[in-house]
């Protein structure tokens, strides 16, 4: 295959692993973005390698559970609503997954992107400065009791078919096992064998400095726009300069619908605002990163301290922190662990690119020489490192047949 000079834009967790690839496969890459790398929400996630992530959003249920959500103000999902219009198409198309029969066909993709992710991370960073930010670590979810779980058994069957099978622990046991877990865990279920992320913005920094390590080029640019001839793109504008290239990626996160708009492609992103809370130096720290099914939120012993990330606010891309989502994931942290101390804490907000039908864009758009690698909502972490070695392949001419559920012009 002949080298190509590829402009990559977006440096988080799918921009930069796609363009480390390319870089390994021989092209010449540049990496622009407009804030530096990991600015957007590959800084601010929960951090877990989350391989057994195969459990849509929209599982069957969500009309009345989204509703129960909605009207109440202590749910772990809330709604900009004035943002409704904007959202409502979003959210019918959404709701049209929610069957069981396309729960299962999104599970079985979300298998197929994510079941080896710690072995994709590893692949990426092995023998370079970012193996660092690796760690392996057992996952455990936190449940009120064993009745609690049983009500989450249609998620447990998806990943049983997806091969975890869980170990399920009650009474004592449970803070034997995780000694930070209160009493109102009484129920700890585990996976073992997986891995987590121990600082993601430190792992984007160093990302960026192995993609230059290994020959490639970072800068600090935004794109504008795009200059195409023939239907295929042959310059990326942005605020600095034009950069020529023979093809481009788009991994501008939740940023990559208007961009796609400049290439005439409509694509249903819309931001499902999340939320960490990291407190530093604190009293406590779990054994493992935990998922807190009360209160739906994660929790991760980081390098820096003990973070706790999750909540879905439906809206729009505004930097105004919301408020009240922040305020009550405070207070599920609180009533988990009522022990917890510490000097201070980070309060940080991001955009999770959310399509639809749950699945990321993956692959060229149109014929236009733009390979779309966005749109990985909850789960890019997980999926970037995969993504980018496939978006690379694509673009040295070896698809695969079973990527075509990931297809970019699946919605028109
Ligand atoms: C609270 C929360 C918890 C999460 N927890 C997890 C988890 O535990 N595991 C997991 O797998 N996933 C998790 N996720 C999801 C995950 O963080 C995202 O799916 C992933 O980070 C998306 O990566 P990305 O590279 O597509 O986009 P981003 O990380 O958002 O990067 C996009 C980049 O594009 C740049 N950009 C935008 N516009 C332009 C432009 N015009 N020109 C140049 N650059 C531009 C931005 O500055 C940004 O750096 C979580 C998300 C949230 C919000």
């Amino acid at each position: 295959m002949q080298a190509q000079n590829i402009v990559v834009v977006g440096a988080g967790i799918c921009g930069l692993s796609a363009a480390i690839w390319l870089r390994r496969a021989g092209h010449t890459v540049t990496l622009i973005d407009r804030d530096g790398p990991g600015a957007g929400a590959s800084y601010g996630n929960a951090g877990l390698l989350a391989e057994w992530a195969v459990v849509p959003v929209s599982e069957p249920g969500i009309a009345w559970t989204g509703l129960k959500y909605l009207v109440s103000r202590d749910a772990p999902l809330s709604l900009q609503w004035s943002q409704l219009p904007r959202l409502a198409p979003w959210l019918a198309q959404f709701l049209r997954n929610s069957t069981d029969t396309r729960t299962r066909r999104i599970s079985s993709a979300l298998s197929h992107l994510l079941h080896d992710s710690v072995d994709q991370h590893r692949a990426l960073t092995r023998g370079t400065r970012a193996e660092r930010c690796i760690a392996s670590s057992d996952i455990g979810w936190a449940y009120p009791n064993r009745a609690a779980y049983h009500a989450d058994a249609y998620s447990w069957e998806l990943r049983r078919i997806a091969g975890y099978t869980p170990e399920v622990n009650d009474g004592p046991e449970v803070q034997e096992i995780e000694p930070m877990l209160g009493p109102a865990t009484t129920c700890l279920v585990r996976l073992k064998g997986h891995g987590h992320i121990t600082n993601p913005g430190a792992y984007m920094a160093d990302l960026a400095r192995v993609l230059e390590d290994e020959g490639g080029t970072v800068r600090r640019a935004e794109m504008r726009d795009v200059t195409m001839v023939d239907g295929r793109i042959t310059q990326v504008l942005t605020d600095e300069r034009p950069l020529p290239c023979d093809t481009a990626v788009l991994a501008a996160g939740i940023w990559s619908e208007p961009l796609a708009r400049k290439l005439g492609v409509r694509v249903p992103l819309v931001a499902e605002r999340g939320f960490h809370l990291e407190f530093q130096n604190p009293s406590q720290m779990p054994t493992m990163p935990m998922m807190m099914t009360s209160g739906k939120f994660a929790v991760n012993p980081m390098q820096l301290g003990l973070r706790c990330a999750g909540m879905v606010e439906l809206g729009g891309t505004s930097e105004k922190m919301s408020r009240g989502p922040l305020n009550l994931l405070a207070r599920n942290v609180a009533r988990v662990f009522p022990d917890l101390r510490y000097d201070s804490v980070e309060e940080w907000m991001g955009y999770r690119p959310s399509t639809p039908d749950s699945l990321p864009l993956i692959g060229e758009m149109g014929a236009s020489g733009v390979f779309a690698a966005f749109g990985h909502q909850h789960i890019g972490l997980t999926g970037g490192p995969k993504t980018g070695r496939w978006v690379a392949d694509m673009i040295d001419g070896r698809g695969n047949a079973e990527l075509h559920t990931f297809d970019a012009n699946r919605f028109g």
